[in-house]
């Protein structure tokens, strides 16, 4: 299937880890012009690098900005612009969840958290809305999470938050429709720097990392028996991003190995 990105321009924020960086690549493999963003410059850097290596400089931007910083995305909006000429995709993908319950999540906590989620959407779909209206196959995808639809009390406001978030994607598909598709992603656990982190502060360390997630695949009742991979997710950010997903607008897919419990 011809998922028609060669030549194409797709900005993924997050990209330097994960399913950001996962995402990256595949785009690239398709043959699109990619900018992406990340804070953290190092590992930003050390991302293009290895992009660079693959697929050459010419159709790779990378920037260390945050999608929280109104004035600095903009800018990275223009740069991305003034480069490739116009965008044709936009991946929501920056972020991170917080682990706590309702009594130990402060008000400052709530505020970030919200902002966070909010505000990684709002701000770039802003920012590329003009140039993906042009586009003639203009597509937004989020990352969201299963928690979304089912809330875990260990993550009282992450859960909240993405619930909040599936229902402005949902709004956001009928404003900007017919120029742009809005459709998003329901992660369920996917192997990333997430979960390496909680890996490597794990209480049993001497616990393999193969143990650890096989343990955790366990715990949590995944169908499929494993945690996902990052490139399995951005498969289907890839197809939802494309022509090949036309007629499809304001709805989500589940990369869960079937975790979900809702219908
Ligand atoms: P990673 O931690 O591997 O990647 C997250 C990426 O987002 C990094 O590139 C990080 O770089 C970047 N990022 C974080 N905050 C910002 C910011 N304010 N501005 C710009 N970039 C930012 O995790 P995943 O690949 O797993 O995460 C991708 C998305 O999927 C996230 O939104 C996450 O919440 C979501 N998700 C993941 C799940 C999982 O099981 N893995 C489950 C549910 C949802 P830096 O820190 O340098 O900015």
């Amino acid at each position: 299937m011809d998922l028609r990105l060669n030549g194409k321009t797709v900005v993924v924020t997050g990209g330097s880890s994960g399913i950001g960086l996962a995402a990256a690549r595949l785009f690239l493999e398709e043959g699109a012009n990619v900018a992406f963003c990340a804070r953290g410059a190092e590992r930003l850097e050390a991302a293009k690098i290895g992009l660079v290596a693959d697929f050459g400089e010419e159709r790779i931007l990378a920037e260390a900005v945050s999608v929280l910083d109104e004035a600095a995305f903009g800018g990275f909006a223009e740069r991305v612009l003034a480069r490739f000429g116009g965008v044709d995709a936009l991946i929501n993908n920056a972020g991170q969840g917080r682990v706590s319950t309702f009594a130990s999540t402060t008000d400052e906590a709530w505020r970030e958290e919200l902002e966070l989620k909010y505000f990684s959407q709002i701000y770039p779909v802003r920012a590329f809305r003009a140039a993906l209206e042009a586009s003639g196959q203009g597509a937004i995808v989020a990352v969201n999470s299963l928690l979304a639809f089912q809330p875990e009390a260990h993550m009282v406001c992450t859960s909240s938050a993405r619930a909040g978030v599936q229902s402005l994607l949902k709004s956001l598909s009928v404003e900007l429709a017919p120029a742009i598709r809005v459709n998003s992603i329901l992660i369920g656990l996917v192997d990333s720097n997430q979960w390496q982190r909680r890996f490597e502060n794990r209480d049993d360390q001497s616990q393999s990392r193969e143990a650890w997630f096989a343990d955790l695949a366990s715990k949590k009742n995944i169908p499929l028996g494993r945690l996902g991979q990052a490139e399995e997710a951005a498969r289907a950010l890839v197809f939802l991003a494309s022509p090949a997903a036309s007629y499809i607008t304001g709805a989500y897919l589940e990369i869960s190995g079937g975790v979900s419990r809702f219908v």
